[in-house]
């Protein structure tokens, strides 16, 4: 692998996008901060190599903790969005900003719950020549009964769906910079970086680690972003509910011809049912299917209407370091 400064030594950047995250900048600044220390050290990567703290437009002290490491640690960098766009376009921000400056970068969130000491690991596996490191959790024994088998029903579906996911991989991994090059041509709005990076292509390579605890502070993603998350990632990626909503209908069709039928020999043979029954049971049932599939057809409308818009997906408002 040729680095951008050295033949052999690659510079390499590791962004990490943060809200509300005052209470756990300092002791990522920190760790992160040795970590690059240690490996330039050791002449794995250059001196350049950094990490670059996204703020996504916080409410809280967030920019200050990350001006202030910026200037207190060498390898320490930061960049404000002008407004919070949520944590996968805070990412981007930061992946595409940074990619000309690094032969490599890392996406690690802010909350240390992501094992670091696996950094060392993708950055060698880098060296020796693989394009994408995906992070995958060893198990989920940290997280909630909840949390778990939410999560595991949501790797199944997109299985079931042919999105090619990585099992297990949240949005720690390293992308070489050609990678990064291939993900800044993907214009779409309605971002989910893990269905993206596998379908990039490119040598893969896997790193697996325990998720730990969160260092501090409340995690940013309740029930209702987790579920917005994963209708994203499934709308994004797979025109599976609206095959299903056809069948749905093809079934219901199926259906009415035999209770038409039905219908008719009752009416054949002079045994005619109490009228409500067969009126006001089916209406209510297709009433109910039909708003269900217009649902789902107006959520496929809704994102051709944000893509058509081609919107700028986050704004920059400063830089340091
Ligand atoms: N995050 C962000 N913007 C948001 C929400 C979250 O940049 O609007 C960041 C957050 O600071 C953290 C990462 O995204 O670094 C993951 O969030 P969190 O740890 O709260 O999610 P969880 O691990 O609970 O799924
Ligand atoms: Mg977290």
């Amino acid at each position: 692998m040729i680095g951008k400064n050295n033949m052999n030594i690659p510079t390499i950047g590791i962004v990490t996008p943060c809200y509300n995250e005052e209470l756990v900048l300092n002791e990522t600044s920190f760790q992160l901060n040795s970590i690059l220390s240690d490996l330039v050290e050791k002449n794995y990567i250059s001196e350049k190599s950094f990490a670059a703290f996204i703020d996504d437009g916080s409410k809280d002290k967030t920019w200050n903790k990350i001006e202030e490491n910026a200037k207190q640690l060498s390898h320490i960098k930061g960049l404000k969005l002008a407004g919070n766009v949520g944590h996968q376009k805070a990412l981007l921000a930061g992946l595409l900003t940074y990619k000309d400056e690094a032969d490599a970068l890392i996406s690690i969130d802010a909350d240390l719950q992501d094992d670091v000491s696996v950094i060392k690991d993708m950055i060698l596996k880098f060296i020796s020549g693989t394009d994408v490191v995906y992070g995958v959790r060893k198990e989920r024994t940290s997280d909630t009964f909840f949390k778990r088998n939410t999560a595991l029903l949501f790797y199944n579906l997109m299985k079931k769906m042919k999105v090619n996911i990585i099992h297990n991989h949240a949005d720690y991994r390293l992308c070489s910079s050609r990678v990064l090059n291939a993900l800044a041509e993907f214009k779409e709005v309605n971002l989910f970086l893990r269905g993206i990076i596998p379908s990039i292509g490119f040598s893969k390579d896997i790193v697996y680690y325990d998720r730990l605890d969160r260092f501090a502070g409340e995690s940013k993603y309740p029930f209702r972003k987790m579920a917005a998350f994963a209708w994203n990632g499934v709308t994004s990626f797979s025109n599976y509910p609206l095959k299903l909503v056809t069948i749905i209908g093809f079934v219901i069709f199926f259906i009415c011809i035999i209770m038409t039928g039905y219908a008719l020999f009752a009416l054949y043979t002079g045994n005619v049912l109490p009228g409500w029954l067969s009126t006001v049971l089916p209406m209510y049932f297709l009433g109910g299917v039909q708003l269900f599939c217009f649902g789902i057809i107006g959520e496929y409308i809704g994102k051709i209407y944000s893509e058509v818009k081609q919107r700028p997906r986050y704004f920059i408002d400063k830089r340091i370091g």
